[in-house]
Protein backbone atom coordinates (compact mmCIF):
# COMPACT_ATOMS: atom_id res chain seq x y z
CA UNK A 1 0.00 0.00 0.00
CA UNK A 2 2.78 2.98 -0.51
CA UNK A 3 1.68 6.42 -1.82
CA UNK A 4 3.40 9.10 -2.76
CA UNK A 5 1.85 12.21 -2.62
CA UNK A 6 3.56 15.82 -3.15
CA UNK A 7 1.20 19.47 -1.49
CA UNK A 8 0.96 21.08 -4.87
CA UNK A 9 -0.57 25.41 -5.12
CA UNK A 10 -3.12 25.91 -7.63
CA UNK A 11 -4.53 28.63 -8.72
CA UNK A 12 -7.87 29.41 -6.90
CA UNK A 13 -7.43 27.19 -4.19
CA UNK A 14 -6.57 30.05 -1.52
CA UNK A 15 -3.95 30.38 1.78
CA UNK A 16 -4.16 27.79 3.79
CA UNK A 17 -6.07 25.21 1.49
CA UNK A 18 -3.39 22.65 -0.10
CA UNK A 19 -3.84 20.41 -2.61
CA UNK A 20 -2.00 16.86 -3.71
CA UNK A 21 -0.62 15.31 -6.65
CA UNK A 22 -0.52 11.76 -5.97
CA UNK A 23 2.36 10.39 -7.74
CA UNK A 24 2.23 6.58 -6.50
CA UNK A 25 -1.41 6.00 -5.35
CA UNK A 26 -1.50 2.63 -2.90
CA UNK A 27 -0.06 0.38 -5.14
CA UNK A 28 1.74 -3.35 -3.72
CA UNK A 29 4.53 -5.63 -5.24
CA UNK A 30 6.64 -8.27 -4.33
CA UNK A 31 10.15 -8.67 -5.38
CA UNK A 32 11.90 -12.28 -4.53
CA UNK A 33 15.14 -12.16 -2.81
CA UNK A 34 18.38 -12.66 -5.41
CA UNK A 35 16.09 -11.65 -8.23
CA UNK A 36 15.37 -8.45 -10.30
CA UNK A 37 11.64 -6.73 -10.82
CA UNK A 38 11.58 -4.26 -13.33
CA UNK A 39 8.99 -1.72 -12.95
CA UNK A 40 8.55 0.11 -16.46
CA UNK A 41 6.09 3.19 -17.99
CA UNK A 42 6.66 6.15 -19.65
CA UNK A 43 7.47 9.29 -17.86
CA UNK A 44 4.87 10.62 -15.35
CA UNK A 45 3.72 7.35 -14.82
CA UNK A 46 5.22 7.08 -11.03
CA UNK A 47 7.95 4.52 -11.43
CA UNK A 48 10.91 6.38 -10.13
CA UNK A 49 9.19 8.08 -8.07
CA UNK A 50 7.25 4.68 -5.87
CA UNK A 51 11.19 3.04 -6.12
CA UNK A 52 13.13 6.21 -4.64
CA UNK A 53 10.17 5.94 -2.04
CA UNK A 54 11.80 3.03 -0.92
CA UNK A 55 15.05 4.23 -0.22
CA UNK A 56 13.04 7.08 1.69
CA UNK A 57 14.20 9.69 -0.91
CA UNK A 58 11.30 11.26 -2.18
CA UNK A 59 11.05 14.78 -0.54
CA UNK A 60 7.04 14.60 -0.86
CA UNK A 61 4.81 12.67 1.75
CA UNK A 62 5.29 8.84 1.62
CA UNK A 63 2.79 6.01 3.47
CA UNK A 64 2.35 2.13 3.36
CA UNK A 65 4.86 -0.35 4.53
CA UNK A 66 8.27 -1.78 3.06
CA UNK A 67 9.08 -5.28 4.21
CA UNK A 68 12.41 -6.37 4.34
CA UNK A 69 12.41 -10.12 5.50
CA UNK A 70 9.51 -9.85 7.34
CA UNK A 71 10.69 -6.33 8.96
CA UNK A 72 8.90 -2.70 8.18
CA UNK A 73 12.03 -0.62 7.32
CA UNK A 74 10.03 2.48 6.89
CA UNK A 75 12.24 4.06 9.18
CA UNK A 76 10.77 6.23 11.94
CA UNK A 77 14.56 7.93 13.26
CA UNK A 78 17.78 8.68 12.40
CA UNK A 79 19.89 5.45 13.46
CA UNK A 80 16.78 3.16 11.54
CA UNK A 81 17.20 5.04 8.24
CA UNK A 82 21.04 4.65 8.62
CA UNK A 83 19.72 0.61 9.51
CA UNK A 84 17.95 0.57 6.26
CA UNK A 85 19.87 2.78 3.82
CA UNK A 86 22.86 -0.04 4.27
CA UNK A 87 20.70 -2.73 2.99
CA UNK A 88 18.93 -0.56 0.63
CA UNK A 89 20.73 1.11 -1.73
CA UNK A 90 20.26 3.02 -5.21
CA UNK A 91 22.36 3.66 -8.80
CA UNK A 92 21.50 6.43 -9.79
CA UNK A 93 20.23 7.57 -13.79
CA UNK A 94 22.83 10.00 -14.48
CA UNK A 95 26.60 9.14 -14.14
CA UNK A 96 27.52 12.26 -14.54
CA UNK A 97 25.34 14.47 -12.06
CA UNK A 98 25.03 11.87 -9.72
CA UNK A 99 29.08 11.68 -8.74
CA UNK A 100 30.82 14.71 -6.77
CA UNK A 101 32.89 16.59 -8.53
CA UNK A 102 35.41 17.30 -6.46
CA UNK A 103 35.57 13.80 -4.65
CA UNK A 104 38.21 11.28 -6.11
CA UNK A 105 36.42 8.08 -7.44
CA UNK A 106 38.02 6.31 -3.50
CA UNK A 107 35.73 9.07 -1.57
CA UNK A 108 32.84 8.48 -3.35
CA UNK A 109 33.06 4.70 -3.05
CA UNK A 110 33.47 5.08 1.06
CA UNK A 111 31.55 8.16 1.15
CA UNK A 112 28.49 5.54 2.65
CA UNK A 113 31.14 3.57 4.87
CA UNK A 114 31.83 6.82 6.48
CA UNK A 115 28.04 7.55 6.53
CA UNK A 116 26.62 4.31 7.34
CA UNK A 117 29.46 2.07 9.21
CA UNK A 118 31.41 2.61 11.73
CA UNK A 119 34.25 0.21 10.26
CA UNK A 120 37.80 1.14 10.94
CA UNK A 121 39.74 3.09 7.86
CA UNK A 122 42.39 0.17 7.06
CA UNK A 123 38.67 -2.27 6.20
CA UNK A 124 37.06 0.86 4.24
CA UNK A 125 40.35 0.79 2.31
CA UNK A 126 40.03 -2.47 1.62
CA UNK A 127 36.47 -2.88 1.22
CA UNK A 128 37.23 0.25 -1.46
CA UNK A 129 39.86 -2.04 -3.34
CA UNK A 130 37.92 -4.89 -3.72
CA UNK A 131 35.21 -2.54 -4.91
CA UNK A 132 37.56 -1.40 -7.77
CA UNK A 133 38.14 -4.74 -9.15
CA UNK A 134 34.90 -6.00 -8.91
CA UNK A 135 33.07 -2.92 -11.21
CA UNK A 136 36.34 -3.45 -13.45
CA UNK A 137 38.10 -0.03 -12.55
CA UNK A 138 41.94 -0.54 -12.57
CA UNK A 139 43.91 0.31 -8.68
CA UNK A 140 45.58 3.40 -10.22
CA UNK A 141 41.82 5.10 -11.38
CA UNK A 142 41.20 5.26 -7.60
CA UNK A 143 42.93 8.69 -7.11
CA UNK A 144 41.25 10.23 -10.40
CA UNK A 145 38.19 12.92 -10.25
CA UNK A 146 34.95 12.16 -12.32
CA UNK A 147 35.63 14.35 -14.89
CA UNK A 148 38.24 11.92 -15.84
CA UNK A 149 36.45 9.10 -16.21
CA UNK A 150 33.90 8.27 -19.19
CA UNK A 151 30.11 7.85 -18.73
CA UNK A 152 30.42 4.07 -18.32
CA UNK A 153 33.47 4.36 -15.72
CA UNK A 154 31.43 6.69 -13.69
CA UNK A 155 28.45 4.61 -13.40
CA UNK A 156 30.96 1.56 -12.83
CA UNK A 157 32.39 3.79 -9.74
CA UNK A 158 28.14 4.84 -8.86
CA UNK A 159 27.81 1.08 -8.76
CA UNK A 160 30.52 0.41 -6.66
CA UNK A 161 29.61 3.19 -4.09
CA UNK A 162 26.19 1.16 -4.07
CA UNK A 163 27.79 -1.79 -3.38
CA UNK A 164 30.08 -0.71 -1.12
CA UNK A 165 27.52 -1.22 2.73
CA UNK A 166 26.79 -4.62 1.13
CA UNK A 167 23.56 -4.22 0.12
CA UNK A 168 20.83 -6.44 0.21
CA UNK A 169 18.60 -4.61 -1.95
CA UNK A 170 19.94 -2.32 -4.84
CA UNK A 171 17.59 0.36 -6.46
CA UNK A 172 18.85 0.91 -10.42
CA UNK A 173 17.15 4.06 -11.47
CA UNK A 174 17.53 3.77 -15.17
CA UNK A 175 21.05 2.93 -14.90
CA UNK A 176 22.30 2.55 -18.43
CA UNK A 177 19.53 5.31 -20.46
CA UNK A 178 22.12 8.22 -20.57
CA UNK A 179 24.98 5.62 -21.44
CA UNK A 180 25.50 4.63 -25.51
CA UNK A 181 23.83 1.69 -26.47
CA UNK A 182 27.51 -0.36 -26.61
CA UNK A 183 28.36 0.57 -22.75
CA UNK A 184 25.09 0.21 -21.78
CA UNK A 185 25.65 -3.35 -22.81
CA UNK A 186 28.59 -4.03 -20.85
CA UNK A 187 26.76 -1.85 -17.39
CA UNK A 188 23.56 -4.54 -17.81
CA UNK A 189 26.20 -7.15 -18.25
CA UNK A 190 28.10 -6.14 -15.20
CA UNK A 191 24.61 -5.42 -12.87
CA UNK A 192 23.79 -9.42 -13.93
CA UNK A 193 27.35 -10.87 -13.10
CA UNK A 194 27.37 -8.49 -9.27
CA UNK A 195 23.82 -9.88 -8.83
CA UNK A 196 24.75 -13.44 -9.31
CA UNK A 197 28.10 -13.11 -7.30
CA UNK A 198 26.51 -11.08 -4.03
CA UNK A 199 23.22 -12.46 -4.30
CA UNK A 200 21.73 -9.31 -5.06
CA UNK A 201 17.97 -8.11 -5.30
CA UNK A 202 17.08 -5.66 -7.73
CA UNK A 203 14.64 -3.21 -8.33
CA UNK A 204 14.83 -1.88 -12.30
CA UNK A 205 13.51 0.83 -13.44
CA UNK A 206 13.24 1.67 -17.08
CA UNK A 207 11.46 2.75 -19.96
CA UNK A 208 12.84 0.77 -22.28
CA UNK A 209 11.55 -2.56 -22.41
CA UNK A 210 14.20 -4.11 -24.77
CA UNK A 211 16.56 -3.35 -21.85
CA UNK A 212 13.90 -5.16 -19.37
CA UNK A 213 14.00 -7.75 -21.16
CA UNK A 214 17.16 -9.40 -20.61
CA UNK A 215 17.35 -7.90 -17.36
CA UNK A 216 14.51 -8.65 -15.28
CA UNK A 217 12.24 -11.69 -13.48
CA UNK A 218 9.10 -10.17 -13.32
CA UNK A 219 7.81 -6.70 -14.29
CA UNK A 220 5.19 -4.21 -12.95
CA UNK A 221 3.94 -2.03 -15.69
CA UNK A 222 2.79 1.58 -13.47
CA UNK A 223 0.17 4.19 -15.44
CA UNK A 224 -0.50 7.73 -13.64
CA UNK A 225 0.59 6.24 -10.26
CA UNK A 226 -1.33 2.86 -10.13
CA UNK A 227 0.17 -0.41 -11.43
CA UNK A 228 -1.85 -2.05 -14.02
CA UNK A 229 -0.34 -5.00 -14.99
CA UNK A 230 2.50 -7.33 -12.63
CA UNK A 231 3.61 -10.19 -13.65
CA UNK A 232 6.82 -12.99 -14.36
CA UNK A 233 8.70 -11.62 -17.18
CA UNK A 234 8.19 -14.66 -19.75
CA UNK A 235 3.96 -14.34 -19.54
CA UNK A 236 4.09 -10.49 -19.36
CA UNK A 237 6.11 -10.38 -22.74
CA UNK A 238 4.20 -13.45 -24.46
CA UNK A 239 1.19 -13.11 -23.06
CA UNK A 240 0.09 -9.19 -22.24
CA UNK A 241 -3.45 -8.31 -20.61
CA UNK A 242 -3.61 -4.97 -20.18
CA UNK A 243 -3.83 -2.89 -23.34
CA UNK A 244 -1.72 -0.35 -22.15
CA UNK A 245 1.05 -2.75 -21.75
CA UNK A 246 0.49 -4.58 -25.41
CA UNK A 247 0.78 -0.93 -26.48
CA UNK A 248 3.99 -0.46 -25.08
CA UNK A 249 5.46 -4.22 -26.04
CA UNK A 250 4.23 -3.17 -30.01
CA UNK A 251 6.83 -0.36 -29.73
CA UNK A 252 10.05 -3.22 -29.07
CA UNK A 253 11.46 -5.39 -31.72
CA UNK A 254 12.46 -8.13 -29.92
CA UNK A 255 15.44 -10.22 -31.10
CA UNK A 256 14.96 -13.26 -28.22
CA UNK A 257 13.48 -16.54 -29.50
CA UNK A 258 12.00 -17.21 -26.54
CA UNK A 259 9.33 -13.98 -26.62
CA UNK A 260 6.84 -13.09 -28.64
CA UNK A 261 7.26 -10.96 -32.04
CA UNK A 262 4.68 -7.82 -31.19
CA UNK A 263 5.95 -5.87 -34.24
CA UNK A 264 2.76 -4.92 -35.25
CA UNK A 265 2.40 -1.48 -33.89
CA UNK A 266 -0.51 -0.79 -31.85
CA UNK A 267 -1.25 3.14 -30.95
CA UNK A 268 -1.81 5.26 -28.11
CA UNK A 269 -4.11 7.74 -29.19
CA UNK A 270 -4.16 11.22 -27.06
CA UNK A 271 -2.12 12.55 -24.37
CA UNK A 272 -2.10 11.04 -20.77
CA UNK A 273 -5.09 12.57 -18.11
CA UNK A 274 -3.78 15.78 -15.77
CA UNK A 275 -2.66 13.79 -13.17
CA UNK A 276 -4.43 16.55 -10.87
CA UNK A 277 -7.88 15.47 -12.11
CA UNK A 278 -7.84 11.98 -12.94
CA UNK A 279 -10.45 10.12 -14.45
CA UNK A 280 -12.92 8.57 -11.83
CA UNK A 281 -12.76 4.91 -13.25
CA UNK A 282 -9.51 3.44 -15.48
CA UNK A 283 -6.99 5.87 -15.44
CA UNK A 284 -6.56 4.64 -18.88
CA UNK A 285 -10.01 5.32 -20.13
CA UNK A 286 -9.49 8.36 -22.08
CA UNK A 287 -6.89 6.36 -24.67
CA UNK A 288 -8.12 2.57 -24.49
CA UNK A 289 -9.11 1.39 -27.38
CA UNK A 290 -11.31 -1.12 -26.25
CA UNK A 291 -12.78 0.99 -23.10
CA UNK A 292 -16.33 0.14 -21.90
CA UNK A 293 -19.74 2.71 -20.81
CA UNK A 294 -18.45 1.57 -17.16
CA UNK A 295 -14.36 1.90 -17.43
CA UNK A 296 -15.52 5.61 -16.76
CA UNK A 297 -17.10 4.70 -13.40
CA UNK A 298 -15.61 1.74 -12.23
CA UNK A 299 -11.76 1.33 -10.92
CA UNK A 300 -10.58 -2.03 -12.02
CA UNK A 301 -8.79 -3.87 -9.23
CA UNK A 302 -5.38 -5.36 -9.54
CA UNK A 303 -6.43 -9.40 -9.89
CA UNK A 304 -5.17 -12.14 -11.64
CA UNK A 305 -8.39 -14.51 -11.07
CA UNK A 306 -5.84 -17.44 -9.37
CA UNK A 307 -3.10 -16.79 -11.18
CA UNK A 308 -0.12 -14.94 -10.34
CA UNK A 309 -0.44 -13.03 -13.41
CA UNK A 310 -2.06 -9.68 -12.22
CA UNK A 311 -3.84 -7.19 -13.81
CA UNK A 312 -6.19 -4.15 -13.77
CA UNK A 313 -8.63 -4.57 -16.22
CA UNK A 314 -12.66 -4.93 -16.48
CA UNK A 315 -12.49 -7.02 -19.55
CA UNK A 316 -9.83 -9.33 -17.76
CA UNK A 317 -11.85 -8.54 -14.50
CA UNK A 318 -15.15 -10.06 -16.41
CA UNK A 319 -12.77 -12.98 -17.86
CA UNK A 320 -15.44 -12.80 -21.32
CA UNK A 321 -12.77 -11.29 -23.91
CA UNK A 322 -9.12 -11.23 -23.91
CA UNK A 323 -7.96 -7.91 -23.95
CA UNK A 324 -4.91 -8.58 -26.26
CA UNK A 325 -8.33 -9.95 -28.61
CA UNK A 326 -10.59 -7.03 -28.05
CA UNK A 327 -7.81 -4.44 -29.18
CA UNK A 328 -6.58 -6.25 -32.33
CA UNK A 329 -10.41 -6.73 -33.39
CA UNK A 330 -10.90 -2.76 -32.50
CA UNK A 331 -8.35 -2.20 -35.54
FE1 LIG B 1 -9.47 -0.14 -21.14
FE2 LIG B 1 -11.56 -0.41 -19.50
FE3 LIG B 1 -9.49 -2.08 -19.32
FE4 LIG B 1 -9.24 0.47 -18.55
S1 LIG B 1 -10.57 -1.08 -17.61
S2 LIG B 1 -7.81 -0.69 -19.76
S3 LIG B 1 -10.52 1.50 -20.06
S4 LIG B 1 -10.91 -1.88 -21.04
Amino acid sequence: NLSVRFPVGRKGTGWGQTSYLTAVDDISFTVRKGETLAIVGESGSGKTTAALAIAQLVAGETSGEVVLDGQDIMPAGRDQLRAMRRKVQVIFQDPYSSLNPRKRAEEIVREPLDNLTNKPAREKREIVDRLFQAVGLRPEQKRLFPHQFSGGQRQRIGIARALSTQPEVIICDEPVSALDVAVQAQILNLLRRLQSEFGLTYIFISHDLGVVQHMCDSVAVMYMGKIVEHADRLALFNNPQHPYTAALLSAVPSIDPTLRDHSKRILIPGDPPDPLNLPAGCRFVSRCPVAQLHCRELVPELTGNGTEHLTACHLVDADLVSPMQAVREAE
